[in-house]
């Protein structure tokens, strides 16, 4: 990954039909889980709330329950996410025609 960059490409965790494969490694298999369901939040609430949605998710950080925050502003845009508590944020790419994308 870039020096600088926070991009997770989900698609990197699913298998050739799409699923997250169960012989995955837990904290693996966990990350995947974590990134479907942001922009599964994130997808089905999209255009009507293009702003800032709260996923309902807790943050994955070791001592952080905060909830993750998540935004889409364009339809060819990547997927954001951040902690309300922690400040933890990353982007997910290539979210687009996965089976989370509701849009
Ligand atoms: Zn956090």
């Amino acid at each position: 990954m870039a020096q600088g960059t926070y991009i997770t490409n989900p698609t990197h965790f699913f298998n050739s039909d799409g699923d997250i494969p169960k012989d995955l490694p837990r904290e693996a298999r966990e990350f995947a889980n974590f990134l479907a369901l942001i922009f599964d939040k994130v997808t089905s609430s999209f255009p009507q709330t293009n702003r800032e949605i709260d996923t309902g998710i807790r943050c994955r950080k070791k001592g952080c329950q905060g909830l993750i925050i998540g935004a889409l502003e364009a339809i060819d845009e990547p997927v954001h996410w951040y902690c309300l508590d922690c400040g933890h944020h990353r982007v997910i790419s290539n979210w687009r025609r996965s089976k989370w994308d509701n849009t």
